[in-house]
């Protein structure tokens, strides 16, 4: 018998999800989460780089902590917008309220006209890159296979495209030095860094025979958010901060050996023999924070590989309105989806583009970051940034709670109807309900035990 009261959906159940379970399962409401993953780990699984151990697998089990309330109905494997349409949720299902803590899971395309036609033949984009490097030491890893070949280039400048150029890099050397007969893998790489690991076997770069990777940015090196500037920072302040940026750059460029060029726009594709082989780029110049483009002057750039980091966005989802890269929300205070009294965006999913604001949540200041406003260079960047999508969760629930609580409780009969409903999905799925039993079987196997086993 299910307990009459009200009936909350939570589509996603990675950081913002779980936070809002933790939340309001306090204010004894029911919540049924959805997850278009068997696992519902989100970002942490498939953006966050494997070699962040420690900081993922604590993630993950706050995660676990979290879903595994026997109260919770977990429903894994479940794609809004393509099982189930989201209107049909919303105005038959019967829930309470529909929380979309779906993330930010599609790539920004590149502004470059036609060029998604060459997606897998001579283009990727970040968000597929990342997702098979975490999972590409797995003997049974059935997903597409991404070949990084040498001498690719990183088209970014943002939070991700560092990491993609390490990725891009870990994956080459580690390839090189294997045909060569030495032992490598990704952690070991990133955990001494390339250069050192090359001294420690006596060879040079040069050795490896390949050429490396490069990364392309937009703007100017002094002016990509690798340390933040400070509101009204005056010139020597600027100076300061410039400096600091050109330091940690050449820290990364030195430890993993990529190039970079920057103040380069993409304005057009190169096609031979129907593939992509390469970009035309615009120069740029970066002055007053602004970026000023030259349109008349075209530098071609031909590489066998072009990779795409400039960041991810919500998806673009059937009845959810938009605004430009976003959700569109009536109330920035509780992530109010326009058009619908009982939806939120909470999350990555309401954290777009241009949507910068400060808020007060526990005391402290929470600056809602936008995509791409910062380079992540440590685990503790990560960590931040994680922390900052939970107090933001929370910011946004005391709001929603409360509207949640002054809806009617759903009938008896609505109830039954929808737990039909959810007990379908989660058949279909082959979920039993046991949380801890689903994810043991569904966590792929991690590189650093095999290479433990190896010793
Ligand atoms: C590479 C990278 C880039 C980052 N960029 C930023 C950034 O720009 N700004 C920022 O604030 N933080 C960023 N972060 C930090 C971090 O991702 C977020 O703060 C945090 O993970 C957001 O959590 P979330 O729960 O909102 O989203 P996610 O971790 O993306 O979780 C969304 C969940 O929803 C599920 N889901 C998605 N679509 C559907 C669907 N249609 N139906 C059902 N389920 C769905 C997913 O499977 C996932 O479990 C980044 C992290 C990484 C690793």
């Amino acid at each position: 018998m299910e307990k009459i009261g009200h009936y909350v959906a939570i589509f996603g159940g990675a950081v913002a999800g779980s936070e809002a379970v933790y939340q309001l399962i306090k204010n004894d409401i029911n919540l049924v989460v959805f997850d278009q993953n068997a696992l519902p780990y989100g970002k942490i699984e498939s953006g966050l780089p494997k070699w962040h151990v420690k900081l993922r697998d604590k993630q993950e089990q706050k995660i676990d902590e979290r879903i595994s309330d026997p109260k919770i109905k977990y429903v894994p494997n479940v794609h809004l917008g393509k099982d189930i349409d989201f209107i049909d949720v919303v105005k038959n299902w019967g829930f309470s309220a529909v929380l979309l803590a779906n993330g930010a899971w599609r790539d920004r395309p590149l502004q470059v006209e036609g060029i998604d036609a060459y997606i897998g033949n001579g283009l990727y984009y970040q968000n597929p890159l990342v997702a098979w490097f975490n999972q590409n030491h797995d003997p049974n890893y059935k997903g597409e296979w991404l070949d990084i070949v040498d001498g690719a280039i990183v088209v970014g400048g943002g939070l991700a495209s560092l990491d993609i150029i390490k990725i891009v890099m870990l994956v080459t050397v580690e390839k090189a030095l294997k045909e060569k007969g030495y032992k490598a893998n990704a952690l070991m790489l990133e955990h001494k860094g390339i250069s050192t690991v090359l001294n420690e076997l006596g060879l040079t770069f040069d050795d490896l025979g390949i050429k490396g990777a490069t990364l392309y940015t937009r703007q100017g090196i002094e002016h990509m958010p690798l340390a933040a500037l400070p509101k009204n920072a005056d010139d020597i302040m600027r100076e300061k901060i410039y400096n600091v940026r050109r330091k940690v750059l050449k820290i990364a460029m030195d430890k993993f050996l990529f190039k970079v060029v920057d103040n380069h726009v993409p304005a057009d594709k190169i096609i031979k023999n129907g593939r992509l082989t390469g970009l035309k780029f615009n120069r740029t110049e970066t002055k007053n924070d602004k970026i000023k483009v030259f349109t008349d002057e075209f530098i071609d750039v031909e590489v066998p590989l072009v990779i795409s980091a400039i960041g991810s966005i919500p998806e673009l989802i059937p009845g959810i309105p938009t605004k430009g890269e976003v959700y569109r929300v009536n109330d920035i205070e509780s992530g109010q989806l326009e058009g619908f009294d009982n939806v939120f965006i909470l999350g990555n999913a309401v954290t777009g583009r241009g949507n910068i604001r400060d808020t007060q949540a526990h005391g402290r200041k929470v600056t809602e970051r936008i995509v791409d406003q910062f380079m992540v260079n440590s685990e503790e960047d990560y960590k931040e940034l994680f922390d900052r999508a939970e107090e933001l969760t929370d910011f946004r629930l005391s709001t929603i709670g409360d509207k949640i609580k002054s809806f009617s409780p759903l009938t008896s009969e609505k109830i039954q109807k929808l737990m039909q409903k959810i007990t379908a999905l989660q058949n279909r799925t082959g979920y039993n309900g046991n949380y801890q039993q689903w994810v043991k079987k569904y966590t792929p196997p991690r590189l650093e035990n095999m290479i433990q086993h190896e010793k």
